[in-house]
């Protein structure tokens, strides 16, 4: 018999790759997703499996699934700073009602609980790098505050639920995470600066660029993910690639990579942006034995040859994502 895990966020970045590592690892995948900021294109190579079973449905309303689950692992929310802006409420319902129906689930059915967190729990942090036991520096009642404080309750829920109910559950913390299938409008850095490239227009640095983040490849952080729900260790753990960049420095090794001659240009800085963001990962090396191998260069290529394999219409079709059907007025 296959094991079975749900997977929340099924048609997202990280959800996608991670439907993708556990068809390969020999599971059977039940993806969730409501669509809010994902796409079915992301999953569609898999909708023939018989391994794989999908449902269009909001994690913040009672989950149902039926027969044995072994696994569930949660990533649904939005990610990027101009969703979580656009749909903040969507935001801190699917980290805060959705975590509690799913750690509902998981204790009906006996599963271990695997839940996605993030370096921004940590804020706008005052210790660098950030280590797990960092308790962070975070604006409550900020525009960011909707992503990071859903995230921190998430946590807290889900460590309730193990020391109260005994149940098994897992903490990523996970650090900026990169690759194909990122949304091309979802404003996070990466596409951001890939679409610019592509369409020939300058690359917007927010800020005076001297911000830093550490960019991790999307199969180095599925790897750490699926080291960590296998592991028995129940406190969180950063996954992430230390290699730490200026914002500045990384607008011009794109403008290297695409070969394209743009300029860069200064925009504000939005409120509360982290000045600096670099995960001390010396946990996750001492318990899962897990460090990245994909550099930024390589990483960087393959997620290039991604965008600029998007046809036109993708590619100029720039404006953000349309969030009124999903908005109960
Ligand atoms: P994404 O926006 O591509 O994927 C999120 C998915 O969740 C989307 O498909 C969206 O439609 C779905 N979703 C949102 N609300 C939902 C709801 N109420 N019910 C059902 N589905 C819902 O983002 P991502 O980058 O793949 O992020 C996935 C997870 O990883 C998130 O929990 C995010 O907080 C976490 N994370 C990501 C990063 C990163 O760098 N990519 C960093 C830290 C944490
Ligand atoms: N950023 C930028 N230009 C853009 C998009 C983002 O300079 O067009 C900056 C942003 O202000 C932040 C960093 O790039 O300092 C990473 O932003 P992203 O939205 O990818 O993720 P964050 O780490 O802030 O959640």
């Amino acid at each position: 018999m296959r094991k079975r895990v749900l997977i929340t966020g099924a048609a997202g970045f990280l959800g996608s790759h991670l439907c993708d590592r556990f068809i390969a690892e020999g599971f059977h995948v039940i993806g969730m997703d409501n669509l809010i900021t994902g796409s079915l294109a992301n999953i569609e190579h898999l909708f023939h499996l018989e391994q794989f079973e999908f449902y269009n449905h909001d994690v913040t309303t009672f989950v149902h699934v039926s027969g044995e689950l072994d696994y569930i692992l949660h990533f649904a929310s939005p990610a990027s700073p101009i969703d979580y802006l656009k749909i903040p409420i969507q935001t801190l319902k699917v980290g805060s009602l959705g975590t509690h129906n799913l750690l509902g689930l998981a204790k009906v059915k006996n599963a271990r609980f695997l839940i996605a967190s993030t370096s921004e729990i940590y804020g706008d942090p005052l210790v660098h790098p950030q280590d797990e036991d960092y308790y962070g520096n975070v604006n409550t009642i900020g525009p960011r505050g909707v992503y990071d404080e859903a995230k921190r309750f998430q946590e807290s829920i889900t460590m309730a639920y193990h020391r109260f109910h005994g149940m098994e559950t897992r903490i990523v913390r996970i650090f900026n995470t990169y690759g194909p299938r990122m949304r091309l409008n979802d404003g996070r850095v990466i596409p951001a600066f890939m679409g610019q490239a592509l369409r020939g227009e300058d690359l917007t640095i927010f800020g005076n660029g001297l911000q830093t983040r550490s960019f991790c490849y999307v199969d180095d952080q599925v790897e750490g993910i699926y080291r960590l729900l296998l592991s028995d260790y129940a406190l969180p753990v950063n996954i992430g690639n230390p290699d730490e960049i200026t914002i500045k420095d990384f607008a011009e090794e794109i403008i290297k990579l695409t070969g394209t001659a743009q300029k860069v240009v200064y925009n504000e800085l939005p409120a509360d942006d982290p000045l600096q963001r670099q995960p001390d990962i010396s946990k996750a090396n001492a318990i899962l034995g897990w460090e990245p191998k994909i550099d930024r260069s390589e990483g960087m290529k393959k997620t290039f040859d991604y965008f600029r394999n998007l046809s036109k219409e993708q590619l100029y079709k720039s404006e953000h994502k349309d969030f009124s059907k999903h908005i109960r007025k």
